[in-house]
C-alpha cells in the first residue's frame, strides 16, 4: 500500500471577490446536465438548483459542499494500490466533474502533479489502449485525411483558446507511443488549467494519428490507433498541414502547442508555422525559457553576467537547441551580436564534438552551432579544452557526469553551474548528491526531474527543478489574454526573465535557482503580463492595452467553484 495523500481544502479560496461571474445561465437540464463535466456539480448542487434544472431523484438527496465532495475524493484516492490507478481515478474524475477535478489539482500541485503528468502519464500512455475509458478530445487520423475541416465542426465549441498537439512519435523519453500519445495533450492542458486559469472548456486535446512504427503496438489488438506505420515525406508534411488549415479556420485566435514531435518534424514545422499562426513548441521554446531563468537565477549567486559564460551541451537535440537558441537571445540583450553569442557553445552528441569538420551531414537544427574545430569524441576532451562556467546535460544518457567530469567543472569555476536536465530520475547526468559531494557543495545544480535537498557539511543545498511548468502554462496565457497574433522567441525571453526574477534570496542561498512551484499561479500571472507586454510592444496584441495589465490577466484566469447556475 502506498503512503496516504493529505488533500488541502483552503476553504472559499476561490469564492472571493468574484463580480464578475455572479451567476452562469445554463441551457441544459437533467441527465444532460449531470453528464456534461463542465457544468457537473454532482452531490454539491444546491436544493435550488435541483428543482430548477429538473435534478430532483437523480442525484442522492443531500447537499454536499464542495469540500466534503474532496474528502471522499481523497478516501477514493487513498484507497487505490498504485500510480497507474490513481490516475486512472484522476482522469475519470476529470470526465465527470471538472470543477472538483481542478479543485483537487490546483490545491494539491506538488502532490499530484507527478500523477497527472510526469512521470506516471508515461505509464498512461504505454498502456492507454488497455485502461482506456472515455474520449477526451479530438483524434485526427492518417484515414480521415481529406475531412479535417469537416472534422473539426464535430467539436461543439466554438471558443478554444489552447490546442496542444503530438503525433505520439516521441512521448516523453519513451518513444513511438503512436495514438497512445493521447495522455500527454490531456495531462498538458490539465496543468494549462491548473496553472495558469485557462478555462477547461477552452482546451482541446489533439492527437495527430499518422501511424506508428511501435510494432508491439501494431500487433497489440486493444491498440485504438492506426494500424499502419508512420506516414513519412510530403505525406507526413500535408496532413499535418491539413490540420494546421482546419484548426486556423475553425478556431482562428487558439494557439497550437506542438508537443513531443520527434526533433527531425519538430524543427521543420516550427519554422513553416511560427509567423503564420499563434502556435510554438514546448520541448524547444518552453524547455529554452526554464533553462535560461536557471541560468539567470544562478548568475545572481555568480554575480557574473551571461555574455562570460562559456557553455558545454551534452546532447544536440531538441531540448539543448532550443536552450541555445535561448541563451543567445540573452546574450543580444547584453550587446553581443549572433555570432558572438554562438562562439559561447559547444555541442556535444553521441558521435562527439559537434563540428564541421567531422566528416558527417549534420541534421539541420545543429548547423548554426557546428564549430569549426578537429572533432574531440568524449565530453573530457571536450571540457579539458574549453574549460566552462556552465555544463547543461540534454542527452538521455544516465551518469554521464561522472565524478571526474563534475570535479574538472569545480576545477575551472568558482561555483560550477550543472544542469543535468534529462528526465526521468533515471536518465540524469548525475544526482544532486553527486553534483554536490563532488564539487565540495560548490555547484550551482539544477535537473529535470525532483530530487531532494542534500545536506552537506552542515548546509542544506536545494536542487532546483527545471519544470517546463513553470513557463508555458503563463506564455499560453499572456498570448490568448492580449489575442497575439504570434508567440515570438521574446515573449519567451521575457518569461525566462520573468521567472528569475522571482527567485528568493533564501532560495538563491540554498544554490536553488527557481521559485517554489506552488506559487505557480502567482508565477504565470506575471509571465503572462510580461508576454503581453512584449505583443504591445510589438505590435501583435489584438486587445486595446488595459491600464492595469497584472490584474487585468488575473481576473481573466478560471477559479474552480461552484457558480450558482440560473435558467437562460
Ligand atoms: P532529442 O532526442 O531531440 O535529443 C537527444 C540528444 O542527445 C541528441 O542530440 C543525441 O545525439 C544526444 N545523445 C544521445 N546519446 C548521446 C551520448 N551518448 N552522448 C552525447 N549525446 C548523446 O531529445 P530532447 O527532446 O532534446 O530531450 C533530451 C533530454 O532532455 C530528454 O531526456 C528530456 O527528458 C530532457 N528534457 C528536459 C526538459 C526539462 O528539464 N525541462 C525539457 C525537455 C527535455
Amino acid at each position: 500500500m502506498t503512503e496516504k495523500t493529505h488533500f488541502v481544502k483552503p476553504m472559499h479560496r476561490y469564492e472571493v471577490d468574484d463580480l464578475d461571474h455572479p451567476l452562469m445561465y445554463v441551457n441544459k437540464t437533467g441527465t444532460d446536465l449531470i453528464h456534461d463535466p463542465i457544468l457537473n456539480k454532482g452531490t454539491g448542487f444546491s436544493a435550488s438548483e435541483r428543482d430548477e434544472f429538473d435534478l430532483v431523484g437523480l442525484v442522492p438527496p443531500r447537499v454536499v459542499s464542495i469540500d466534503d465532495q474532496i474528502s471522499r475524493v481523497e478516501e477514493n484516492y487513498n484507497r487505490l494500490p498504485g500510480e497507474l490507478e490513481k490516475y486512472i481515478f484522476l482522469e475519470a474524475l476529470h470526465d465527470r466533474n471538472e470543477t472538483l477535478f481542478y479543485r483537487v489539482l490546483i490545491d494539491n500541485l506538488e502532490k499530484l502533479t507527478p500523477i497527472v503528468y510526469t512521470p506516471v502519464v508515461g505509464q498512461a500512455c504505454q498502456h492507454y489502449g488497455h485502461i482506456y475509458r472515455r474520449a477526451r478530445g479530438m483524434y485526427l487520423s492518417s484515414g480521415n485525411r481529406g475531412k479535417f475541416k469537416k472534422m473539426v465542426k464535430n467539436w461543439k465549441r466554438d471558443e478554444i483558446d489552447i490546442i496542444v498537439v503530438t503525433d505520439g512519435s516521441r512521448i516523453l523519453g519513451l518513444g513511438d507511443l503512436g495514438t497512445n500519445g493521447m495522455g500527454i495533450p490531456v495531462g498538458k492542458l490539465a496543468l494549462y488549467v491548473a496553472c495558469a486559469g485557462i478555462y477547461p472548456s477552452k482546451t482541446l486535446p489533439v492527437m495527430l494519428d499518422a501511424g506508428t512504427n511501435n510494432e508491439a503496438l501494431l500487433n497489440d489488438p486493444l491498440y485504438l490507433g492506426e494500424g499502419h506505420h508512420r506516414l513519412t515525406g510530403d505525406e507526413y508534411y500535408e496532413m499535418v498541414d491539413e490540420f494546421i488549415q482546419a484548426a486556423h479556420e475553425r478556431w482562428p485566435m487558439a494557439l497550437i502547442q506542438f508537443e513531443d514531435f520527434t526533433n527531425n518534424h519538430a524543427f521543420p514545422l516550427l519554422e513553416k508555422y511560427r509567423d503564420k499562426v499563434l502556435c510554438f513548441n514546448d520541448d524547444i521554446q518552453g524547455t529554452g525559457a526554464v533553462a535560461l531563468a536557471g541560468i539567470l537565477g544562478a548568475l545572481k549567486i555568480t554575480g557574473q553576467k551571461l555574455t562570460d559564460q562559456k557553455i558545454v551541451f551534452l546532447g544536440a537535440g531538441s531540448a539543448a537547441i532550443g536552450i541555445a537558441d535561448m541563451i543567445t537571445a540573452g546574450m543580444a540583450e547584453e550587446g553581443y551580436s549572433l555570432e558572438q553569442a554562438r562562439e559561447q557553445f559547444w555541442f556535444v552528441d553521441s558521435k562527439g564534438l559537434v563540428s564541421n569538420l567531422r566528416g558527417d551531414t549534420l541534421a539541420q537544427h545543429k548547423v548554426a552551432y557546428a564549430r569549426d574545430e578537429p572533432p574531440l569524441t568524449s565530453l573530457m576532451e571536450v571540457l579539458n579544452k574549453v574549460q566552462p562556467t556552465i555544463l547543461m546535460g540534454l542527452s538521455g544518457q544516465t551518469g554521464a557526469f561522472t565524478q571526474e567530469v563534475v570535479e574538472s567543472m569545480n576545477r575551472y569555476s568558482e561555483r560550477p553551474i550543472i544542469f543535468a536536465l534529462s528526465n526521468p530520475t533515471s536518465k540524469a547526468e548525475c544526482t544532486a548528491g553527486q553534483a554536490y559531494h563532488w564539487s565540495d557543495g560548490k555547484a550551482i545544480f539544477a535537473s529535470g526531474s525532483p530530487f531532494d535537498p542534500i545536506e552537506y557539511k552542515g548546509k542544506t543545498l536545494v536542487p532546483g527543478q527545471g519544470n517546463n511548468m513553470y513557463i508555458f502554462p503563463g506564455v499560453g496565457l499572456g498570448a490568448c489574454v492580449c489575442k497575439a497574433s504570434k508567440v515570438t522567441n521574446s515573449m519567451f525571453y521575457a518569461a525566462a526573465k520573468t521567472l528569475a526574477e522571482m527567485v528568493s534570496d533564501h532560495a538563491l542561498s540554498q544554490s536553488n535557482v527557481f521559485p517554489k512551484l506552488s506559487d505557480i499561479r502567482d508565477i504565470s500571472a506575471k509571465i503572462a503580463t510580461a508576454v503581453c507586454e512584449v505583443a504591445f510592444d510589438e505590435g501583435i496584441a489584438n486587445i486595446t492595452r488595459p491600464a492595469d495589465l497584472f490584474s487585468f490577466v488575473q481576473k481573466k484566469m478560471y477559479r474552480p467553484y461552484y457558480i450558482p447556475y440560473a435558467k437562460i
